[in-house]
């Protein structure tokens, strides 16, 4: 199942290039009083929900998926966790370009079994997050504004110190996103967390429809030019391990998002472009700077 967000909040079953407006399902979730639990309701929710999205589309309006203005399918991630350097090809060019290390974040990782195992993962702040229809705004005019295409896990249930072995049944779904960054001195934490420079979308794919999230092609185009193209075949660390390694130190709830990490090919953008991403199985998604 495809499900997106858009417009001013409204809820869409994705099918082909149509969206079927099942706002109406939102009824069905718990109202909430203060203090209100951490995570995404929708997506903790969802399983029980899926049967309520299908029955809604009968009788329910569509328009074109490319007509509607898409907001993130999280509504309210208690957190965003992204791995770095998770591509040999990414870690080689981070050790070649001064833009990119700028003698702070060293790519290197000899006596480690992998970068995530020397660096750990990070967090981006969750009012980073936007839809594909809300765009990127430039924080830091004049520098190094860096697309980073990567696989995003969508986690659907409480998680707290989850074995690789375990942890896929802890996934509701998948999305593209773009961990938008700053190239510079600054904590990674403050250079990719600047509101929009976290893009999820076009929309969630249920868990159910990715026999393997190890294994799909993606790219991004600017304008029309290739950037960046890989397979998640190549990640060092997967998604299972990304999985245990965060939950190890958090506790995921429903909603949190897993960025796994861009290949080579991350360089800048500026305002008046238009990014094309694409994952296999995740659809496509158009995403204009300003
Ligand atoms: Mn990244």
């Amino acid at each position: 199942m495809r499900i997106c967000r858009y417009d001013e909040g409204r809820i869409g079953l994705v099918e082909g290039d149509l969206v079927y407006d099942v706002t109406a399902v939102k009824d069905r979730l718990p109202a909430l009083a203060w203090p209100v639990p951490p995570g995404d309701l929708f997506i903790e929710r969802l399983e029980e929900l899926k049967p309520a999205i299908q029955a809604a589309k009968a009788g329910a309006s569509s328009r074109r998926l490319s007509e509607v203005r898409l907001l993130s399918p999280v509504a309210t991630p208690s957190k965003v966790i992204a791995a770095p350097l998770n591509y040999h090809a990414h870690v080689d060019e981070s050790l070649a370009d001064a833009q990119i290390h700028n003698n702070v974040h060293i790519a290197h990782y000899e006596g480690f079994k992998s970068p995530v195992a020397k660096f750990g993962v990070f967090l981006k702040a969750a009012t980073s997050v936007v839809g594909a229809g809300e765009g990127v705004k430039i924080a830091f005019p004049g520098r190094r504004n860096d697309h980073e295409v990567e696989l995003a896990v969508v986690i659907g249930r409480r998680a707290k110190d989850v074995a690789a072995a375990d942890a896929m049944s802890y996934v509701a779904g998948y999305c593209i996103g773009l961990d938008m960054t700053v190239r510079g001195t600054e904590d990674r934490s403050y250079r990719k967390s600047a509101d929009t420079y976290t893009v999820l979308g076009p929309y969630l794919v249920t868990a159910d429809e990715i026999a393997d999230p190890g294994n799909l092609d993606f790219s991004i185009e600017v304008n029309g030019e290739p950037r960046q193209r890989a397979n998640t075949r190549d990640l060092i660390t997967g998604v299972a391990e990304l999985i245990e390694v965060a939950s190890h130190v958090y506790t995921l709830y429903p909603g949190d998002v897993i960025l796994t990490g861009t290949p080579e090919g991350v360089n800048t953008v500026k305002p008046g472009d238009v990014m094309h991403a694409r994952i296999q199985g995740l659809g496509e998604m158009d995403v204009a700077v300003r």
